[in-house]
């Protein structure tokens, strides 16, 4: 854990770094740029590195903030925690993108976990994480982990059928090489790699500032998975910081078959998940309710 104490005003020149979100027009996020630790350009993406007073180290793709050391426990807590109650035997699990190793960071905590496939398209990303996000990346090199450098919309084409048992799509936004992580025909890939009570978990943007992003995303799952529903996590350094994930799957409801008993019996240390959190992240505002019915009529629409 990163103990930060606040640097209040501190003494030096304030630079700013203001982030440039393709797909979100009008709006920005704003941090100081205190000190640059890293910043080059992989055969994928720019890759940026600085720290500032407040939110520790953050780590920029393309000028979109990934990771901060200060609020990424509630990112890689909720997308990880939340399909491993649901299904705590899990033992066979695909991580797709994740480079910066948060979340087999927490995958790793469940001794049951045999075997995750992680499929990151850009190494220099977890070169990066190592170097300068220790704690988050710590796991990176756990023999459970089986680290591929190649892209996940191809490795979940070429997958034989009924391979895992929980897919994790922690991927960028859907714009370059994260664009076909939001196909259907990728998702159609996950539901035929995915076992019979299999769960696919991704994250799901914006409702505030991306609401055609999130509708699209519901009509394309909801069209493949007989269960799909949305959860809620509160990410400072994410666009309008109110957060979507989805949680599709063959069988298993996110809330009817948790299994909070046997996930609290694990003893697992959590900074943001709680199993009641668990409850609360899949009540959704009305709004949000609204946004979802809309995408369906959207659908019938165009049917
Ligand atoms: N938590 C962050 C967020 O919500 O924006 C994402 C963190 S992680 C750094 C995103 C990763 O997805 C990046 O390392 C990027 O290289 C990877 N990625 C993007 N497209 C990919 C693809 N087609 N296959 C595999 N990894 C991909």
């Amino acid at each position: 854990m990163v103990e930060l104490e606040n640097k209040g005003d501190s003494d030096k020149p304030e630079t700013w770094f203001i982030e440039k979100n393709e797909l979100v027009k009008g709006y920005s996020i704003a941090l100081t740029k205190d000190n640059v630790l890293f910043h080059e350009k992989s055969e994928f993406q720019d890759i940026e590195v600085f720290e500032n007073r407040l939110f520790g180290r953050v780590m920029l793709l393309d000028d979109m903030i990934m990771v901060t050391d200060l609020d990424e426990f509630v990112y890689h807590d909720m997308i990880t925690h939340t399909p491993m109650c649901v299904k705590p035997d899990a033992k066979k699990i695909l991580v797709i993108g994740a480079g910066d190793g948060g979340v087999v960071r927490e995958l790793v905590k469940y001794p049951g976990i045999e075997h995750i496939d992680m499929v990151e398209i850009d190494k220099m990303v977890c070169d990066a994480a190592r170097e300068f996000f220790p704690t988050i990346s710590r796991e990176l090199d756990n023999d459970r982990v089986h680290l591929k450098f190649q892209d996940g919309v191809k490795f979940a084409k070429d997958a034989p059928d009924s391979e895992y048992d929980i897919i994790i799509i922690d991927s960028t936004d859907p714009v370059s090489v994260g664009e076909g992580l939001f196909t259907k025909e990728f998702y159609s890939d996950c539901y035929r790699i995915l076992r019979d009570e299999g769960i696919l978990i991704n994250q799901s943007e914006a409702p505030f500032v991306l609401p055609d992003v999130v509708k699209g995303i519901h009509r394309k799952l909801s069209s493949i998975f007989p269960v799909f529903r949305h959860y809620m996590g509160i990410i400072p350094t994410y666009p309008s910081s109110l957060w979507l994930f989805g949680f599709a799957s063959k069988k298993l409801d996110p809330v009817k078959d948790m299994k909070p008993d046997e996930w609290n019996q694990l003893g697992l240390k959590t900074r943001y998940y709680s199993t009641d959190l668990h409850k609360a992240s899949f009540v959704l505002p009305a709004f949000v309710n609204d946004m979802l019915d809309s995408s369906k009529e959207d659908e019938d629409k165009k049917a």
